[in-house]
């Protein structure tokens, strides 16, 4: 698409006829992701206003349940076994810590709770039975109720959906082609099954990404591509840019620009019309001013709470304080699309993933 076509598509009635689509290409989403920035968050603006009420934003709180000795190496995260980072390690929560929690959480304005337990994958047995019996709590509060725990398999997503859990959160970080250089430990194809599994379990999806890991805008392109080419699109989106954390690989990395983090918002929420794009990891590099773009930009949640697993989050009151002073209102997450569980294109076909093997290792 060039500049002039993208400009075409900057006005109001040409983004309400735009269909859904989920056939982008390469090519199309790196032009927008590189398009001039006051067009591209004009563009976004235009499909926010389309599909969402603007005016609104919803927010998660999200708790580590069970906090590092994770065996999967991710190269920026400080709960991985295999890097020296400060993170004290903890045991899964009691079921009732994590229900006051909740209510807490509940009580300050959060309509969406997210647990987020340091596992490879989910093992059968009395684990999973609490975690279970949380989301059981968690739904009954009247919070959504959203857990990432890793790989699982179709019959551990039944069991979650049956407990009540709204969403189950898989990150696919980047690329296929640069995964590899974050991850070793599992590939991408293991991502992409466990989101099949979700789906097909009937569970909404929360499913996005992280700037700064030293990848290129190509990347960026190719991680938006394979979410906004499954069908349906993930109802979430997180945005992340990297908390670079002492003792992971990635400290050195460069610090993210947050325009670009504004670019990246902005792209998911042309690409991904209805869904909530989450402002997540990484906003405590943000000034509120540039918050206020990623809103303008689309960004339709935030995680709320002085910690994200085990990094830290702005403070509850600066952020209540920023959303009034711009005059959005805080919102439960409207209901998912009513979709046939079954009736969806795999997350594995919306990609074409490189195997690990051909991506080059981590030096
Ligand atoms: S990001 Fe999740 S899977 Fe990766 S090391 Fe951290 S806790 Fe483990």
């Amino acid at each position: 698409m060039t500049t002039s076509a993208t400009s075409s598509a900057t006005t109001a009635s040409a983004v309400e006829a735009a269909p859904i689509r989920h056939d982008w290409s390469t090519d199309e989403i790196a032009t927008i992701l590189g398009s001039p920035l006051l067009e591209l968050v004009h563009r976004a603006g235009l499909v926010h206003h389309a599909h969402n009420r603007p005016n609104t934003v919803q927010l998660a709180t999200l708790l580590s349940i069970k906090t590092g000795g994770c065996p999967e190496d991710c190269g920026y995260c400080p709960q991985s076994a295999h890097y020296d980072a400060p993170v004290e390690k903890q045991p899964l929560m009691l079921v009732d810590e994590v229900l006051t929690a909740a209510r807490r959480a509940r009580e300050v304005g959060a309509s969406r709770f997210c647990m987020g337990a340091a596992w490879r994958e989910v093992k059968d047995g009395p684990e999973f039975d609490a975690v279970l019996e949380m989301v059981r709590g968690v739904h009954g509060l009247g919070l959504e109720a959203c857990v990432t725990l890793g790989m699982l398999s179709d019959a551990q997503a039944k069991r979650l959906a049956d407990a009540g859990l709204t969403a189950y959160n898989h990150n696919l970080d980047t690329s296929p082609e640069y995964y590899g250089e974050i991850i070793t430990t599992r590939t991408y194809e293991d991502r992409l099954r466990t989101l099949d599994h979700v789906r097909e379990a009937g569970i909404t999806i929360c499913c996005g990404g992280i700037i700064g890991l030293g990848e290129s805008t190509r990347d960026r392109a190719r991680m938006l591509e394979t979410l906004a080419n499954m069908n349906p699109h993930p109802e979430s989106v997180p945005i992340n840019g990297l908390v670079r954390v002492e003792g992971t690989p990635l400290e050195g990395e460069k610090p993210f620009d947050p325009l670009d983090l504004v670019r990246m918002i902005a792209t998911a929420r042309i690409l991904m019309p209805k869904s909530q794009v989450r402002l997540s990891a990484g906003r405590t590099s943000l000034t509120r001013e540039a918050q206020v773009l990623c809103f303008l930009a689309g960004a339709n949640s935030i995680f709320y709470g002085e910690k994200l697993l085990t990094t830290a989050n702005p403070e509850t009151d600066a952020d209540l304080e920023l959303l009034r002073a711009i005059g959005v209102e805080t919102v439960a997450a409207p209901p998912p699309a009513a979709e046939p569980a079954i009736k969806f294109k795999s997350a594995r076909a919306a990609s074409l993933p490189v195997a690990p093997s051909q991506a080059a290792p981590r030096a």
